[in-house]
């Protein structure tokens, strides 16, 4: 029996084989030409596929949560007033972590697997004047996608700049910084980017930018501080060898060669796949009659698919029995809802056929835990709904 199962969580993911390849290489001087020439195309692949031609792009050693740390870091200064649109787990993060660096922060909340409504932010926009507001593009936690168009629309209304962290969205969802006017994006490699964990990517457009350089006091984290780093990205765009931190230059292999990748497939066709694979899966979901954790099907992301346990059905063995039959999922984050939920994520080189065996493996889970349906009926589900 081949021991290799299939990751189906939402992040880190199965990589392409090329990407891998790319990681395995020799490791050369950080300052090798080749390398320089490698980070330079690699930032300048990223403005592509953040949609942000005149943005300023940022790859650091870290996790999705570095690059969150980075943008609450260099556009914080004490006694700012920020807007933190709340659907989950990861907006908690942002507030929290934007506490440290002295914000003052007005969230705006939604309950369990909904999202405010634009009317809601647009309201907490009146009363007060905010430097930024920071939205989840799609929360790990809830599987919940926000109107980022829509809050950018508002945030350029207001006059205030909008942060997203898309690290479960970038490369998966649609998101066109420029053309909707958001300023910060950021996210982590292994999700939709699709390269092992271990980058910390960011694209600040030009108002973020003017913001930064507006600062009157100094970055409160050393390490993400841009006063750094910003000299870095510029002189490797310039094919120009610098020095702050050691850069994980396989790493950076491997992404050049994933943003190569991506750009081949193009954004619009990656974004129709990842809406395709995203109604498969809900689609099967739903055949086997399990409830989702979005309150209402628009809710739901496209890169991953919050099923709720059916009842009669403990979630431990669940996930058990599924990963006996190959796929690793994953269990809940949200800790409103911890045990009654599990995560699949579908991003990436995910495919149909991934997502058919994961709906499969659901269902010999299901009837190895009792639960009544009738067989194939997700699998049938999922590969219906694939094309249309
Ligand atoms: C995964 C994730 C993060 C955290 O990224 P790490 O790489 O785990 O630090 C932040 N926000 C969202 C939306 C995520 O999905």
């Amino acid at each position: 029996m081949k021991d290799r199962t299939l990751l189906m969580i939402p992040g880190p993911i199965e990589f392409e084989p090329a990407v891998l390849a790319a990681l395995g290489g020799p490791t050369t001087s950080h300052l090798d030409p080749a390398f320089i020439e490698t980070f330079g195309q690699a930032l300048e692949r990223m403005r592509e596929v953040f949609g942000c031609p005149d943005g300023q792009p940022f790859i650091l050693a870290g996790s999705g949560t570095l690059a969150m740390d980075m943008a609450g870091a260099n556009l914080t200064e004490p006694g700012d007033r920020v807007l933190v649109v709340n659907t989950g787990y990861f907006s908690d993060r942002f507030a929290a972590l934007l506490e440290r660096y002295g914000a003052e922060i007005t969230q705006v909340r939604a309950p369990v697997g909904g999202r405010p409504s634009l009317d809601e932010v647009e309201e907490k926009l009146k009363s007060n004047r905010f430097k930024f507001m920071t939205v989840t593009h799609v929360d790990t936690s809830t599987g919940v996608i926000t109107d980022v168009q829509g809050l950018a629309a508002l945030a350029r209304r207001y006059e205030t700049l909008i942060v997203v962290d898309g690290v479960c969205s970038v490369a998966g969802e649609e998101l066109r910084m420029s053309d909707w006017g958001v300023d910060v994006a950021l996210t982590a490699s292994q999700k939709a980017i699709g390269v092992p964990p271990g980058l910390a990517l960011l694209v600040a457009g030009p108002r973020a930018m003017a913001a930064f350089r507006r600062r009157t006091s100094p970055v409160r984290n050393f390490y993400a501080d841009w006063t750094h780093w910003l000299p870095i990205m510029e002189s490797c765009e310039a094919r120009k060898p610098s020095y702050f931190g050691t850069p994980p230059v396989n790493l950076i292999w491997a992404l050049n060669v994933s943003l190569g990748q991506i750009l081949a497939e193009g954004m619009e066709a990656r974004v129709a796949r990842h809406r395709a694979l995203g109604r498969a899966c809900q689609q099967g979901i739903r055949a086997l009659g399990l409830g989702q954790v979005p309150l209402q099907p628009e809710f739901a992301a496209h890169t991953m698919t919050a099923p709720r346990y059916p009842s009669g059905v403990n979630g431990a063995e669940l996930l058990a029995r599924i990963r006996e039959a190959g796929v690793v999922l994953a269990g809940g984050l949200h800790p409103a809802i911890r045990t009654e939920y599990f995560r699949i994520g579908h991003m990436g080189a995910a495919r149909l056929g991934d997502v058919l065996a994961t709906i499969g493996a659901i269902e010999t889970g299901l009837a190895a835990c009792g639960y009544q349906f009738e067989r194939g009926v997700g699998v049938a589900a999922a590969a219906a709904h694939y094309e249309n």
